[in-house]
């Protein structure tokens, strides 16, 4: 039997892994992660990402070596560091998953496709996702999804056998040694394999029974959303796992005894189950369209906002500094844990699109540095979706003053996060320029210096921003290609579109 090479990209786990499951039983193992300089030093790349994903080597490391195995750490381009391990250890076949990435991280697919083919290997890449390579077309997806959601779920091997010559796992660099700065989330989510079997099985059993209607609220998502976003980027867990586990509560919760609860928990759970489906749904068009990461998906969209940004608006959203407190807060939230919920991930790109009439691609690259959860698929279609470029979509303006007084009624979020509005009363905590001068004298506060006045005015940016988007909505070119985005990406669930989901 031959050395096998396992590639493991974002899939740090050994639960759920075909790559790794088959390799062991067909011959000796090479377990390799590549930090790769062009994707670590990308623009939609942080720290906090490399930091994570070292979190998750090392449970990987402690995992395969339980099982006899070892973890390879390398840094390189590839196929560079594939062709020097082959030169010194000799592998028949190179196993991986399937990756829907970025630009980079597709180029590099195509380059080490090359490299197999041309020194006569076999290249046996597996899907992880619902995502499938080469789809022809929408129509069965749904049903596809399902199938492989449902499929048997790989258990980790029981043993892995190790090549040859290895001398045990290689230490996990730091992110000195791969020449990041340090990682400036002070609160953000620890990554590996059993951080993430604790935060499903804690959403599962405990936090998840509210979760329909608390996902929207900045005060209560972060305790009652799943917070699994990064684990299924990172690959900590495969969406078949969480999707299976899901079931099987909502599975107990339907025969078993009937407590007052379990309507409300299998609410949420059939609520959460849906947005397991939406994760591919979304990585889907990325898969089947890798230009949707710079190009408007419609692209009668093309000249409705400039490309380059305007640097002043850009830098005060990105920095949390455009006078809006909600919009404020979320994104200084964002900065200290690389996470928010979906409404407020929604209004803040509303808000960069909208009212500071950005276009989403330099926006969409900024906050991607700072989700943990950064997934291309999702995230670009998600910021195309809400600045209204799609033509397949609902458009949606946010008002970042009425989304704070719903979602943060007494300003408790902004006191958090915006500390410089902390002690100013309820009713000005949303729009703190409206202060009367005598008042915000006696809070010792000044509008515009301890706090900015707002960059844009509301209701003249929304106005305006609802004319241009509806004028050019009309447009028989933009009508003719929504035909076509909706028949290459769009869902076929009907429930679906009404919500503006496809
Ligand atoms: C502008 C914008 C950018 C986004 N970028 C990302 C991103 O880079 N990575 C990412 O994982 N999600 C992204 N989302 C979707 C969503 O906000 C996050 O998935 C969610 O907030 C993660 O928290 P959670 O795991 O607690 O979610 P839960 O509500 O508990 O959902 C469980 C899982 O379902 C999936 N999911 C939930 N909502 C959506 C959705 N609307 N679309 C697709 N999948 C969904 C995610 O995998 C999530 O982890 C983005 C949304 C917007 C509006």
């Amino acid at each position: 039997m031959g050395n096998q090479l396992v590639w493991f990209k974002k899939d740090l786990r050994v639960a759920d892994h075909a790559p790794l499951f088959e390799a062991a039983k067909a011959g000796p193992c090479l377990c390799l992660y590549v930090f790769e300089p062009d994707i670590i030093h990308a623009p939609d790349f942080d720290s906090s990402h490399a930091e994570f994903i070292r979190q998750s080597l090392s449970d990987l490391k402690q995992a395969l070596e339980r099982r006899g195995g070892a973890l390879l750490i390398q840094t390189g381009r590839m196929p560079d560091v594939l062709d020097a391990l082959h030169q010194r250890y000799g592998f028949e076949a190179l196993w991986s998953h399937e990756e829907t990435g970025n630009d980079l991280s597709y180029a590099r697919d195509l380059r080490v496709a090359g490299w197999v083919k041309q020194n006569g290997l076999r290249w046996i890449e597996l899907p992880q996702t619902g995502v499938v390579r080469r789809l022809k077309t929408r129509d069965r997806w749904a049903a596809q999804w399902e199938k492989r959601m449902s499929s048997g779920l790989m258990p980790p091997p029981d043993r892995i056998p190790t090549i040859g010559g290895l001398e045990g796992s290689s230490s996990i660099p730091t992110l000195a040694e791969l020449g990041l700065p340090p990682h400036q989330k002070s609160g953000m989510q620890s990554g590996g394999e059993l951080a993430a079997e604790e935060t499903l099985h804690s959403f599962l059993t405990q936090r998840g029974q509210n979760y329909q209607k608390a996902m929207s609220s900045p005060l209560t998502a972060g305790e009652e959303c799943s917070r699994l976003s990064p684990y299924l980027t990172w690959g900590n867990l495969s969406v078949r796992q969480v999707y299976q586990a899901t079931l099987n509560q909502i599975q107990s919760l339907s025969t078993g005894a009937k407590g007052p609860d379990s309507a409300q928990w299998l609410r949420s759970l059939r609520s959460f189950n849906k947005r397991l489906h939406w994760h591919c749904h979304f990585m889907q068009k990325l898969e089947d369209e890798p230009a949707i990461e710079f190009e408007n998906m419609n692209r009668a969209f093309d000249g409705l906002r400039d490309p380059e940004p305007n640097g002043e608006l850009l830098e005060a959203w990105i920095q949390g500094q455009t006078g809006y407190p909600l919009v404020d807060a979320c994104m200084r939230a964002l900065h200290q844990q690389g996470w928010i919920n979906f409404r407020m991930r929604a209004m803040m790109a509303s808000f960069s699109a909208y009212h500071l009439w950005q276009h989403w691609r330099e926006p969409a690259v900024q906050l991607a540095r700072h989700f943990l959860d950064f997934e291309p698929g999702i995230h670009y279609s998600q910021f195309q979706m809400q600045s209204g470029v799609t033509g397949i979509n609902t458009i949606r303006i946010y008002s970042p003053i009425k989304q704070a007084k719903e979602q943060d009624p007494t300003g408790a979020f902004i006191r958090q996060f915006v500390p410089e509005l902390a002690d100013l009363p309820n009713e000005f905590i949303h729009e703190p320029n409206t202060l009367p001068p005598l008042l915000a004298l006696s809070y010792g506060f000044q509008p515009g210096v301890h706090y900015p006045a707002p960059v844009v005015d509301h209701m003249t940016a929304y106005r305006q921003a609802k004319e241009r988007i509806f004028a050019w909505k009309q447009q028989p070119e933009v009508r003719k290609l929504a035909l076509a985005v909706y028949e290459k990406h769009g869902s076929r669930q009907q429930s679906g579109q009404r919500r503006g989901r496809s």
